[in-house]
């Protein structure tokens, strides 16, 4: 049974990452892709949990050598998605979230079509601006930037299969559940893990 891809995008500050640490921490069978990236670890984030932390030139090396199935410069800093180790997830019949940017979500999109792409919004400016200043981990010209990046991130949201406003986080925790469930229920993903009982139902004349 092979597991799904779920690619979730959103503008900095609009909570993508508690939801689906909550997602995950709430749901079976399903995993987030630990990225590469260039940039510095914020106060209290680990290698190799909340990133794998590397130099330019070990990620300029791994792009060279064709190692990732996705990566993109986001705010002067290289992320990258690890090709190998997604597989090997999604061969274990695990599902997998990349949580990523939208130009890393269109080059998934191009290898594994079947993607689910989610693309998270926040309530209003207003909100998105209180919490990236509430975060207090970066300075006030970091904010500015990435509240003028998130514009152009948030345009992209028409290229995604469904959207989530992340107004009340419990009501879009469930909204972001209901996806993957969902998407556990359609009729490829249970033709490929009840094969046999359908098999035994329904014989050779479906
Ligand atoms: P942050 O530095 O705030 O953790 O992340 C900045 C942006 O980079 C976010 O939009 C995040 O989704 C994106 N990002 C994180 N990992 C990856 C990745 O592996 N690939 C791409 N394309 N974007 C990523």
């Amino acid at each position: 049974m092979t597991g799904s891809l779920f690619i979730i995008t959103a503008a900095s500050g609009t909570g993508k990452t508690s939801l689906v640490k909550q997602l995950i921490a709430t749901t079976n069978d399903l995993t987030v892709s630990v990225s590469h990236t260039t940039r510095s670890p914020r106060p209290g984030e680990i290698d190799g949990h909340h990133y794998h932390f590397t130099t330019e030139m070990a990620f300029v090396d791994a792009v060279n050598n064709s190692e990732f199935l996705e990566h993109a410069k986001v705010f002067d800093n290289y992320y990258g998605t690890k090709e190998q180790s997604v597989r090997a997830q999604l061969e274990a019949g695990v599902d997998v979230i990349l949580e990523i940017d939208w130009q890393g979500a269109l080059q998934v999109k191009k290898i594994f079509v079947d993607a689910v792409m989610i693309f998270i919004l926040p309530p209003s400016v207003a909100t998105l601006r209180q919490r990236l200043s509430a975060r207090g981990q970066d300075s006030q010209e970091i904010i500015e930037k990435r509240l003028a990046g998130s514009v152009t991130e948030m345009a992209q949201y028409v290229n995604f299969d469904y959207v989530v406003i992340n107004d009340n986080f419990e009501v879009a925790l469930a909204e972001l559940k209901a996806i993957i469930i969902a998407d556990r229920q359609t009729l490829a993903r249970q033709q490929d893990r009840y094969a046999s009982t359908i098999a035994a139902l329904v014989g050779t004349q479906a």
